[in-house]
């Protein structure tokens, strides 16, 4: 079987020490018997839970996966950055430059810029 990868620092709030759980989805007409178990990661600082999925090694691919900031959208590049002036954080593109939305902590910044649809964000500029 293949070794699972470490798990990731939690994408909500940064802390170590998120651990798997899973869930035993009982069949509804034959209630003793189990019909299928779904894996997901969950963080036991904040309670944050990668979402539930078919198996460990996919659970694990998605929490990690969240760490990352998605491309940007007006360049398309892979790198970004966190950044913060005075009291607001954002996300900077390292190659363009380009800004994504303000926020108040980091967290905020990292999940404005993921959730952004591409090329559509309202205080974004390009310099
Ligand atoms: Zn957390
Ligand atoms: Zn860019």
């Amino acid at each position: 079987m293949e070794k699972l990868k470490r798990i990731e620092a939690c994408p909500e709030c940064q802390q170590e020490g998120a651990y798997f759980e899973e869930i035993k989805m009982k069949d509804p007409h034959i209630s003793q018997e189990i019909k299928y178990v779904l894996h997901y990661i969950e963080c036991g600082y904040c309670d944050y839970n990668g979402g539930l999925f078919a198996s460990q090694k996919v659970a694990l691919e998605h929490w990690n996966e969240k760490k990352k900031f998605k491309i940007c959208p007006f360049c398309q590049s892979e790198e970004a950055d966190l950044c913060n002036e005075a009291y607001n954080y954002f996300v900077i593109c390292s190659d363009c430059k380009s800004k994504g939305p303000l926020a108040d902590n980091e967290n905020e910044a990292a999940r404005k810029w993921n959730d952004r649809e591409v090329g559509l964000y309202p205080d974004a500029h390009c310099c």
